[in-house]
């Protein structure tokens, strides 16, 4: 557990911040039981028509496996659309929801994750930069264009859990191909990216931020600890919330606290806002 002295502290930076930056990852969603994948034996004991093949999460989630094992490549993320559509936003997201309504000028959510969790939780659409894109949009598996579109259908396709294998796909509205999800795969030249939220993002970087709260970054992806070093030269006070206690090795901030997400925004919030909040 945090001491009190460092969510206090951290709750005082929270309560006067003008302009932040939240920066969101795995550790996010594992509250919400979100799956990682990480967990190599997990994963084989989830999946063992995977286990046979002997395809790993980072074979299933490439364009290589929507050319090469397409039934396969579609259970795995119809499987985690699924998976995320039976859980939920837990209430830290909605904490941070509150604040950036109520408390803050400016605010902007930078996530790694693809489960559309700030979006689906109510954040405002034009503050959310999903960096690896979200499971919740499709695109054409050829690009024969650079569009990509909304679909929230759960089921999408069909598929057998025995197998783990899907069909029925979803169909690029344009050349009638397969369609994939608009997510930024392993090996992947072909993901279309999102203009308006790369946008979104580099405009509210062009002013001075008070802090940035990152959020249950992992070593294996640490894109968001980089964005945090980088504001942190600039004078960025740097909040991390992590519950594995070596997450703090590349931004190295004071304040640290090493909590689950949910535990930790519930603790900031009442030690921030009080009764008020
Ligand atoms: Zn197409």
């Amino acid at each position: 557990m945090a001491t009190p002295d460092i969510i206090n502290e951290a709750a005082k930076l929270i309560a006067e911040a003008r302009r932040v930056l939240f920066l969101t990852s795995a550790g996010m969603s594992a509250d919400s039981n979100i799956p990682t994948f990480r967990d190599k034996d997990g994963y084989w004991r989830n999946f063992p028509p995977f286990k046979e093949k002997n395809l790993e999460a980072q074979d299933l989630a490439s364009p290589w496996a929507f050319r090469n094992v397409l039934p396969h490549a579609w259970a795995f993320y119809e499987w985690r659309r699924r998976n995320a559509h039976e859980n939920e936003p837990h209430a830290g997201y909605h904490i941070v929801n509150r604040w950036i309504a109520d408390r803050f000028d400016e605010a902007f959510i930078h996530t790694t994750n693809t489960d559309g969790y700030h979006l689906l939780s109510g954040a405002p659409l034009d503050q959310v930069m999903e960096v690896h894109g979200s499971m919740w949009r499709l695109q054409c598996l050829d690009t024969c264009t650079y569009d990509f579109w909304d679909d929230v259908s759960v089921p999408l396709c069909e598929m057998s859990y025995d197998t783990m294998k899907a069909w029925d796909y979803p169909k690029c509205p344009r050349c009638k191909s397969i369609a994939r999800p608009h997510i930024l795969m392993f090996g992947d030249g072909e993901y279309v990216g999102h203009p308006d939220q790369e946008r979104n993002f580099q405009s509210f970087l062009g002013e001075p931020i008070d802090l940035a709260i990152l959020v249950g970054s992992s070593g294996a992806v640490p894109t968001n600890d980089y964005i945090a070093v980088h504001l942190q030269s600039q004078g960025t006070d740097v909040i991390n919330i992590n519950p594995d206690p070596t997450s703090n090795s590349i931004v190295r901030t004071d304040l640290f606290i090493p909590m689950t997400s949910k535990a930790a925004f519930v603790a900031l919030d009442e030690a921030a806002f009080g009764k008020l909040a």
